[in-house]
C-alpha cells in the first residue's frame, strides 16, 4: 500500500497545523489550525466574514491546495485538541471535503462553536464524537485510534492511523504527565504496545514546540502547587488580587477557582473566552465548578460584575480574567488602561499563570499590558506556569516507546527543529534518510 504524508501547515511556524496522510485510496487529515498571530497583527480583523483564500494569502490558515496532488478520498478530518492552532481553520476549509470531523467530546464542542460563529461558509460535515481508547475503520484496510495524551487543554488525544504498512502516529500536542489534575494520565503503555505490535510504527510526527529545551516538562501538578503557594501567600492581603491564564486551560482555571476559595475569596471568571471554554467544559461534564461560580463574557455583564466587586469590596473576590498575553482587547489589558469599573490600587496583585508565547507581537503586547498595570500600582507575579509541550527528555521517551521507522518534526520553525534533529540523531536517525525536516506544502512518499 502506498503511504504518503502531506505536510500542509505548521511546518515552518507554531500555528496553522495541518497534515494529511494517504494510505492507498484513503486520506485522513490531522488538524486544520489558525495562526492567530497573523490575524492579531492586523487591527480588528473579523475573520468570520473572510474568504479562505485571503486567509491563506495572509499565512493565517494552511494552504490546502496541495491536497489536490494526493490521489484519494478524504475519509476523516481529525482535530487533536481544541486549541485554535489546531481547529481554527476548520470553519474555513472543512466544507471542501466530503468527510466527517472526528474528535474527542470537548474538542468537538469547540469545533461546533467555531462552525456556528462562521459567517462566510456553511460547514455541514458530519460531526463524530470519539473518546480516547476508541477506534474506527478508515476505508477497508485502515483503522483510526485515539490515544489519550496530556496537554494544556482537556481531552487531548494523539490519533494513530493503523495501516498495513505500520502505524502513523500524529504526536501533536502533548507533554508526558502522570498527574494531570483533570483527566487521565498520558497512555504511555498504549504507545509502547503500538511500537511493538504488527508492523510497528512506520512514521511519527512530533510536536517540537520545546525541542530546544533540556530536561523534562513538569506535570500540571507542579503548576498547581506553585499557584497554591502564590495564592496562599496572599491570604492576609486585603486589597485586589487578579489572576489570568489561558482560558482553554481548564485544569488551571479549576485550580485558580479552588485556591481563591481557600483564601476566602469568591472567584469570578470574566471575559468572553473565559466564559466560553469553562462553560463548555462544565456543560459536557468535563469539569466541575462551584454552583455559584459567576462566568461573564459579554461586556455589559462583565462591567456589572466589576461594579459589584467594587461595591462589596475587592478583598472579597478573585477575578480570573482574559489577557495573559496582553491582548489589546482582553479584560486585563482593559483593566490596565482603566477602562473597567475595577480600580487597581498601589500594591494590588496580578498573577500571570501563563508564560509569554515567545513571538514578537505577544512579547510587545504583554510588555505594554504589564506597564499599564504597573502604572496603576499593580505588582506582577509572572510565569506561574508549566508548559503543555514535551521537552527533550519527553522526546527521547516517545522515540523509545514508539521506535518509529521515520520521524517528521512539526510545530516549529527551522530554528526550533535544531534541538530535535540533534536528539533524534543521537538515537540513530539520519537527516534525509529517516528523519525528515520539511516545510509547508510538501508531500513525502514513505511507501
Ligand atoms: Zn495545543
Amino acid at each position: 500500500m502506498e503511504i504518503e504524508i502531506a505536510t500542509i501547515g505548521g511546518y515552518e511556524e507554531v500555528g496553522r497545523q495541518m497534515t494529511a496522510v494517504r494510505a492507498g485510496d484513503d486520506i485522513v487529515v490531522f488538524d486544520m489550525g489558525l495562526n492567530l498571530s497573523k490575524v492579531l497583527i492586523h487591527d480588528n480583523l473579523q475573520t468570520e466574514e473572510m474568504h479562505s483564500l485571503d486567509l491563506i494569502d495572509m499565512g493565517a490558515i494552511p494552504d490546502d491546495r496541495v491536497m489536490s496532488d494526493l490521489e484519494g478520498d478524504v475519509k476523516a478530518i481529525v482535530p487533536t485538541h481544541g486549541h485554535l492552532d489546531h481547529i481554527g481553520a476548520i470553519s474555513k476549509l472543512a466544507h471542501r471535503y466530503d468527510a466527517p470531523i472526528v474528535a474527542a467530546p470537548f474538542t468537538l464542542d469547540l469545533v461546533k462553536e467555531e462552525i456556528q460563529d462562521e459567517g462566510k461558509f456553511q460547514v455541514q460535515n458530519d460531526l463524530i464524537e470519539m473518546d480516547a481508547g476508541e477506534t474506527i475503520s478508515i476505508g477497508n484496510r485502515c483503522e483510526l485510534e485515539f490515544v489519550n495524551v496530556t496537554h494544556s487543554i482537556i481531552n487531548a488525544i494523539n490519533p494513530v492511523l493503523h495501516t498495513p504498512e505500520g502505524a502513523i502516529v500524529y504526536g501533536l500536542d502533548k507533554r508526558i504527565d502522570h498527574t494531570p489534575v483533570i483527566g487521565d494520565p498520558i497512555d504511555m503503555k498504549r504507545f509502547r504496545e503500538i511500537g511493538r505490535e504488527g508492523e510497528g510504527v512506520l512514521c511519527y510526527i512530533e510536536d517540537c514546540t520545546n525541542a530546544n529545551k533540556k530536561g523534562r516538562t513538569p506535570s500540571e501538578a507542579v503548576a498547581r502547587s506553585q499557584l497554591r503557594d502564590v495564592i496562599q501567600s496572599l491570604e492576609d492581603y486585603d486589597g485586589g488580587i487578579v489572576a489570568t491564564t489561558f482560558s482553554s486551560h481548564i485544569a488551571r482555571v479549576t485550580s485558580l477557582v479552588e485556591f481563591a476559595e481557600e483564601i476566602g475569596r469568591q472567584p469570578v471568571l470574566l471575559g468572553r473566552s473565559m466564559e466560553k471554554y469553562s462553560g463548555t467544559a462544565e456543560r459536557i461534564g468535563a469539569a466541575s465548578f462551584p454552583d455559584d461560580l459567576g462566568m461573564y463574557g459579554h461586556r455589559k455583564s462583565v462591567d456589572r460584575a466589576f461594579k459589584r466587586i467594587m461595591n462589596e469590596g475587592k478583598e472579597n473576590y478573585l477575578p480570573v480574567v482574559t489577557g495573559h498575553q496582553g491582548e489589546p482587547r482582553a479584560m486585563l489589558t482593559r483593566m490596565g488602561r482603566g477602562e473597567t469599573p475595577y480600580e487597581l490600587d498601589d500594591g494590588d496583585k496580578v498573577i500571570f499563570s501563563a508564560r509569554v508565547i515567545p513571538e514578537p507581537t505577544n512579547e510587545g503586547q504583554r510588555y505594554q499590558s504589564e506597564k499599564l498595570l504597573g502604572m496603576q500600582g499593580a505588582r506582577i507575579y509572572d510565569d506561574v506556569h508549566v508548559s503543555g509541550h514535551l521537552s527533550q527528555e519527553g522526546h527521547y521517551a516517545m522515540l523509545d516507546a514508539l521506535q518509529p521507522q521515520h520521524v517528521i518534526p512539526s510545530h516549529q520553525d527551522m530554528q526550533g527543529y535544531s534541538g530535535y534533529v540533534d536528539l533524534a540523531a543521537k538515537q540513530g536517525y539520519k537527516l534525509g534518510r529517516d528523519l525528515h525536516v520539511t516545510s509547508n506544502g510538501n508531500i513525502l512518499q514513505l511507501v
